[in-house]
C-alpha cells in the first residue's frame, strides 16, 4: 500500500473517462466520474422494451447511463472500447449489478454476450460484452455462454449508420452454434451501448429461428 502511494505520487492512475489522475488509487474513476457514472445512474427499465416493441419480445431490458442526456462523460465507453480499459469495464459492471440487485437476475439462466468477429476480436484484444459478463458474473454466479451463438460476418461499424443501414448490416452476421445449449433457456444479451437495437434485435431474431427460449437485455448506456 505504501509503495502504491509512493508509485502513484509519481505515475499517477488516470480516470478510466476522463484521464484526470486519481488521487486514490484503487478505484478506476475519479470522484467526478464516480458520481456521474455510479452514484447518479439509476437502471432505466423502459426504454429498452419500449424501443424493441413491434421488433422482437423481450422480458426485461435495462440499461444504466443516458448518454443521449449526459455531457461530458461520453468518453467512457469509448475509453472502454479503444484504450484497452478492460478494468473499467468490469468494475463499472459490478458496481452497475449491484445497484441493480439479485432480483432482476433471478430467472436468467445463462448470459450472452454480443460476440464480436473473431478478426476484430484479434484486433481489439478482447470483447467489451465479455467484460460486462464478467463483472455481473463476480456478483451472482451466472453461466456466460460465449460459443452457442458466433458472429459469421464482418461487418462495418455501426457508428455512422442509420437505423435501416444498421439493421441492413447486421441482420444476417451472426449464427448458432449450439442449439441444444440454449434451448428453453431465459437469456440474458450483453452489450455496451443500445443504440437502435439493431444488434440486439439481429441476435435475437437468429436464435429465435432456431431455438425455444426467452430473452432480456442489459447494456450499460443507451447513446
Ligand atoms: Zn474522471
Amino acid at each position: 500500500m505504501v509503495l502504491n502511494n509512493i508509485l502513484n505520487l509519481f505515475f499517477p492512475k488516470l480516470c478510466g473517462a476522463c484521464s484526470k489522475p486519481i488521487i486514490n488509487c484503487v478505484d478506476e474513476l475519479c470522484i467526478n466520474c464516480e458520481i456521474h457514472l455510479v452514484y447518479e445512474s439509476n437502471p432505466n427499465r423502459t426504454k429498452i422494451p419500449k424501443a424493441l416493441r413491434g421488433r422482437v419480445e423481450i422480458e426485461k431490458g435495462v440499461f444504466f447511463i443516458d448518454f443521449t442526456k449526459k455531457e461530458g462523460v461520453q468518453q467512457v465507453l469509448h475509453s472502454i472500447k479503444y484504450q484497452n480499459q478492460k478494468k473499467l469495464a468490469i468494475y463499472l459492471s459490478e458496481e452497475l449489478t449491484k445497484k441493480l440487485g439479485a432480483t432482476f437476475f433471478e430467472t436468467i439462466d445463462v448470459m450472452i454476450p454480443v460476440p464480436l468477429h473473431p478478426k476484430k476480436f484479434k484486433i481489439r484484444g478482447f470483447n467489451q460484452a465479455d467484460l460486462i459478463a464478467t463483472g455481473i458474473h463476480n456478483c451472482f454466479k451466472i453461466p456466460i455462454d460465449t460459443t452457442s451463438l458466433q458472429r459469421k460476418e464482418f461487418t462495418d461499424s455501426q457508428t455512422k449508420k442509420n437505423r435501416l443501414e444498421r439493421w441492413k448490416n447486421v441482420q444476417n452476421a451472426f449464427e448458432v452454434k449450439d442449439k441444444t445449449a440454449l434451448n428453453k433457456k431465459h437469456i440474458l444479451l450483453l452489450d455496451d451501448v443500445f443504440t437502435t437495437g439493431a444488434t440486439l434485435e439481429a441476435c435475437i431474431k437468429t436464435i429465435q429461428k432456431e431455438v425455444d427460449c426467452t430473452f432480456s437485455i442489459l447494456t450499460l448506456a443507451r447513446a
